[in-house]
């Protein structure tokens, strides 16, 4: 139930205008007009959810055009069904508008949503929206289906395994501090607010590897939680995380990319014997991947520089970074 006064339009008519068009494509939507969607399993199949919220402010800046809050909000969820070598087909929507909202906003948000929509093949086939004295948020499930067998967990790292990245780390963490206008560079800002989902290669090597996870909060941490789900540790050679030209420019450290969030790349695990084969899909998906370390046991993760002395990331705040980096 919303109070719209800003949209100048009841709730129902918003679903109908710039919502309901973009649940099309899926018949088992009802058009949004039902108290439910409707989804035939596929047989052979597991269907894989995920659901990621944010909120203005904390996870955007409130300045950020409508479209491009759309695009990010859709992006980092298919990046966790990518992890998990889903397919994505459709997402719910759960709005919850503050009187700040008006109409232009919600329909530059649904343009945002079907630009994204028609680039992964999803539809809208659900959502609730409301109203809220507190700040704009949004959340958005996804959904996706892969196959039985084919859904790389955290929990199954093996010792020896090497440990591979995809992309480059660090550009969404510095393109942060560029959104900010702290550093400056359009690709890093790019790179921050339109993240790349490795949707394709998700599938591709989801038969390949052993864990898998997508990094949003710090390769470092990110690469914590697998040796805790898999109880090994992790040994990191620095010097062999991909970063990018647009980062290196910045002056930031490899220690800050590993460090820093936003990257929405993917991080896996798998037997050496894998090596060629995860290259081969790499070089057909069109997205580098990179061998960054080894599982052995133990617990945590250990980072080594070039010639296998210890580095000890200290946990670091954005004003950090800056002081860290120089820039
Ligand atoms: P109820 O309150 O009876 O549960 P709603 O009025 O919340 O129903 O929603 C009516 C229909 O519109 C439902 O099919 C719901 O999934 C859909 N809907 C509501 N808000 C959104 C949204 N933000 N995005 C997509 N679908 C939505
Ligand atoms: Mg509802």
């Amino acid at each position: 139930m919303t109070d719209d006064r800003n949209t100048g339009q009841d709730e129902f008519s918003l679903i109908a205008r710039y919502f309901a068009p973009l649940s099309q494509s899926f018949a088992g939507a009802m058009s949004l007009k039902d108290d439910a969607a409707f989804i035939a399993p596929e047989p052979g199949k597991v269907l894989v959810v995920t659901t990621d919220a944010i909120v203005s402010g904390v996870h955007f800046l409130p300045d950020t055009p409508a479209d491009l809050v759309a695009r990010k909000l859709v992006r980092v969820n298919l990046s966790d069904l990518s992890a998990k070598g889903a397919k994505p087909f459709a997402v719910l929507l759960n709005a919850v508008f503050p009187p700040s909202i008006d109409e232009a906003w919600v329909e530059a948000f649904s343009s945002g949503l079907k630009r994204d929509f028609d680039e992964f093949g999803l539809s809208l086939i659900g959502g609730d929206t409301v109203s809220t004295p507190g700040p704009l948020c949004l959340a958005l499930t996804a959904l996706g289906w892969a196959g039985i067998g084919l859904t790389p967990y955290r929990s199954v790292a093996k010792p020896g395994d090497d440990i591979w990245v995809s992309g480059t780390i660090g550009d969404g963490g510095a393109g942060l501090l560029a959104a900010q206008g702290k550093i400056v560079s359009d690709v890093l800002k790019d790179r921050y607010q339109l993240p790349q989902p490795r949707v394709e290669l998700g599938q591709a090597i989801a038969g390949l590897v052993n864990a898998a996870m997508d990094v949003s909060d710090g390769l470092i941490q990110d690469l914590g939680h697998i040796c805790k789900a898999s109880g090994l540790a992790a040994e990191l050679t620095m010097e062999t995380i991909p970063l990018s030209l647009a980062f290196r420019q910045t002056g930031l450290s490899v220690i800050d990319a590993a460090s820093m969030g936003d990257d929405y790349e993917l991080l896996f695990t798998a037997s050496p014997e894998q090596a060629d084969a995860l290259l081969e899909q790499s070089l057909r998906c069109g997205v580098d991947i990179a061998r960054i370390g080894r599982m052995i046991e133990g617990q945590g993760v250990r980072c080594r520089d070039a010639q296998g002395n210890d580095v000890t990331p200290r946990r670091k705040g954005w004003n950090h970074f800056i002081k860290e980096g120089g820039a």
